[in-house]
C-alpha cells in the first residue's frame, strides 16, 4: 500500500512505545495509523493489561512478529500502545 520505503522502517518501530494519548482524538488517529497499516493482524487478547474491562486490542506484526497491545483510554488512565511480546 504504502511505496515509500524509509530505509526499511518497520511500521511498528515509527509508532514507537510505550506511549499514552492525550485525548480521544488522539486515540482515533492513532487506531486509525494502525487499521491504514498493512503490518498489523489483529490478534486475540491472552492476558489483558487491566481487569476492570477496558477495551483492550492485540495486533501482531507481520515484518517482526512482535506482539502490541492497545487499549483505550479510561481517564485519568491515558490508555497504552505497548509491545507484549
Ligand atoms: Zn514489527
Amino acid at each position: 500500500m504504502n511505496t515509500n520505503s524509509e530505509a526499511g522502517q518497520r511500521d511498528c518501530e515509527k509508532l514507537g512505545e510505550p506511549r499514552s494519548f492525550s485525548g480521544w482524538n488522539d486515540f482515533d488517529a492513532f487506531v486509525a495509523l494502525i487499521k491504514a497499516s498493512d503490518d498489523f493482524l489483529p490478534k486475540p487478547v491472552i492476558s489483558p493489561h487491566s481487569n476492570v474491562g477496558l477495551d483492550e486490542h492485540w495486533y501482531q506484526c507481520s515484518k517482526c512478529e512482535g506482539v502490541w497491545r492497545l487499549v483505550e483510554p479510561d481517564p485519568p488512565f491515558a490508555g497504552l500502545w505497548e509491545r507484549v511480546s
